[in-house]
């Protein structure tokens, strides 16, 4: 969710904060804006739209050199998007002012700051949370002689809520001073230049190697040199870490889009995300903390993730629950949180957020480890704060993924919930060793399973052209498949922007079944052979109605198909692992829909990637 770049070094800073800007876009944003030393003094440019728009803007404005500056894509949280409400914001008196903020995340005390400014002769020229910290930074900056961090510092203290700020001041035109609370921040470590960003797709085009900044700390960070302080103004060691994927896999390689890029990428994914943990046929993890006897006493397990991560908890919960027989429930981590949920020492929670900077899903885990249970983290970008804070952490080893709508990432995690599902079947004895070396099997069977899957693109495509038009969309499933049609909606919803819900084909009729009239698109799900039957039924249900069906099932399909319209089969693999071929064709479905609709795939409206408020 929106993003900051800044640059301090010897070349022109502009074309460089412009690029990052770019790379940052995926994250989603309504907004964008720089500001930059030049010979004229600190000027700002900002506007709401695309980054082309300030790119033109920035043109309009003539000659921006500059060797350091700070860039921000705004998405809007306090005040509508728009010129002014742009972040970089200023402070000062004035309006002018000698500080320029730009800012992520949410000032929660910001109506008690802003009176407070107020009264001492501040003018506000936006609506924001945000321009509160730049008259902060510059009320207490104004007169005294302690240096920009330290002003920050103090600053940060009087603020409640989250940020990632980078901060520039007149006073000294070659330092960037950066601040994070609960806001994903880092900076990127180069030779006689150094950046800072919101993540690494910013700063990989010019270094590899880059230091995460920790909660409550502040940097100062100049052409030459990275100091990072704690929050009593301490200097602290930090680690340079660096990079260890390439530009190419943050780029399209020829696809039109990321999205198709990385729904092809899937098979690689899973395999990736699996192989390292399948060691003579049996499921290791190394250092996640699952031991043994740790997995032999769990008495409940609480999946909590948000969007597509939490449908990915809920195929989770039908596996664990099939395969372990404990007590599992995904839940919303926005609403796990607030709940006051029943949570017990011998608890294992499992979060899930590709980003590993869901501010909601972190907030639970923080509560789940208060409470005391185990926290173990399926996340997919590494040293990322929830996995820094997990108690055990299982990467998914998708690589970067840009398009907003996840599709590697998603297939990843259900492949890490089996692995979990199968080892904690294993430990407590409810699985022979036999049934463990079948299942491993299975488990790296799968990739090429999904490959055989992403056979059906021409289908989809097909199909896609045929029903772009439709103003809504019905998906119908049971059991896992219910699961499964929770995601195949929500990705339609998110990308094409049409109106679409997922229903548990039983439950159809208790009501939404009014709905379904003469042509109404609806996609049915059925890979499991128990339920076959049922949800046939529930197929002449809605066809007797009027209802166009999609259906997708297995190759051992057994029901009568004659009734619906189109049929998708898939490859057959163990059927507690169904939800991860049977989404296959559903993210092309949504693809092609969204491309026949013209619609912006990879990054729509209203959405971010990495949700970082609450
Ligand atoms: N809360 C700030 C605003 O609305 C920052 C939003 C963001 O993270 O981009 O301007």
């Amino acid at each position: 969710m929106c993003g900051i770049v800044g640059f301090t070094g010897r070349e022109n800073a502009l074309p460089i904060l412009i690029k990052g800007l770019y790379s940052l876009e995926y994250r989603g944003y309504d907004s964008a804006g720089i500001a930059a030393f030049t010979k004229d003094g600190l000027r700002v440019v900002k506007t709401r739209g695309r980054i082309a728009n300030l790119e033109e803007k920035i043109r309009e404005e003539g000659d921006l050199y500059c060797n350091c500056g700070i860039g921000h894509t705004r998405w809007a949280t306090h005040g509508e998007p728009s010129d002014r409400n742009s972040h970089p914001h200023l402070g000062g008196r004035d309006g002018k002012g000698k500080v320029a903020v730009v800012h992520n995340g949410i000032i929660e005390n910001y109506k008690e700051l802003r009176e407070r400014l107020e009264a001492h002769g501040y003018v506000f020229q936006s609506e924001t949370d945000t321009e509160t910290v730049a008259h902060l930074v510059d009320y207490l900056h104004t007169g005294k002689q302690e240096d920009l961090a330290k002003t920050v510092l103090a600053a940060v203290q009087r603020i409640r809520g989250s940020y990632a700020l980078g901060v520039v001041s007149m006073d000294n035109p070659e330092e960037i001073v950066a601040a994070r609370r609960d806001n994903p921040l880092i900076i990127g470590v180069g030779e006689g230049e150094n950046m800072i960003a919101s993540d690494i797709t910013a700063i990989i085009g010019r270094t590899r190697n880059y230091i995460i900044l920790d909660d409550n700390e502040v940097a100062i960070v100049r052409p030459d040199s990275v100091v990072v302080m704690n929050e009593f103004g301490d200097v602290v060691e930090k680690n340079v870490q660096t990079v260890n994927w390439d530009m190419s896999a943050a780029e399209k390689g020829g696809y039109e889009h990321f999205m198709i890029k990385e729904i092809m990428e899937q098979p690689k994914a899973v395999a990736d995300t699996v192989k390292p943990r399948i060691q003579n046929n049996a499921v290791v993890f190394e250092d996640n903390g699952l031991t043994d006897e740790r997995l032999r006493d769990i008495e409940n397990i609480h999946i909590v993730g948000c969007g597509s991560a939490l449908h990915a908890g809920m195929v989770g919960k039908r596996v664990i629950e099939a395969m372990c027989r404990i007590r599992c429930t995904a839940e919303v981590a926005s609403e796990f949180r607030y709940e006051n949920p029943i949570i017990g020492k011998k608890d294992l929670c499992i979060v899930i957020s590709q980003s590993g900077e869901t501010a909601d899903t972190l907030a639970a885990m923080r509560l789940a480890k208060q409470a005391g249970a185990f926290t173990v983290a399926i996340v997919n970008v590494v040293s990322s704060t929830i996995a820094r804070e997990a108690d055990g952490v299982l990467y998914t080893w998708a690589g970067p993924e840009i398009s907003v709508a996840t599709t590697k990432a998603y297939s990843a995690q259900l492949s890490a919930l089996y692995l979990i599902s199968v080892k904690i079947a294993r430990t407590r004895g409810l699985i022979s060793i036999g049934d463990e070396r079948a299942l491993c099997a299975e488990l790296q069977r799968l990739p090429s399973c999904i490959e055989k899957a992403l056979m059906c693109q021409e289908d989809m495509q097909r199909i896609a052209t045929l029903y772009a038009n439709r103003p809504s969309v019905f998906f119908l499933g049971r059991g896992l498949d219910y699961a499964a049609a929770l995601e195949a909606s929500l990705k339609l919803k998110e990308i094409s922007y049409i109106h679409s819900e997922a229903y548990a084909a039983g439950e159809l009729k208790h009501g939404t079944i009014s709905l379904i009239e003469e042509g109404t698109l609806v996609v049915a799900l059925a890979t499991q052979p128990a339920l076959f039957e049922k949800t046939v039924s529930n197929i002449r249900e809605v066809v007797s109605r009027g209802a166009v069906v999609v259906l997708v099932t297995t190759d051992d399909f057994t029901g009568d198909e004659s009734v619906c319209q189109h049929i998708i089969r898939l490859p057959k693999c163990l059927y507690e692992f169904s939800a991860s071929l049977s989404i296959i064709p559903m993210q092309l479905l949504a693809y092609y829909v969204a491309v026949e609709r013209n619609c912006d795939v990879d990054k729509p409206r209203n959405l971010a990637k990495s949700v970082t408020v609450e």
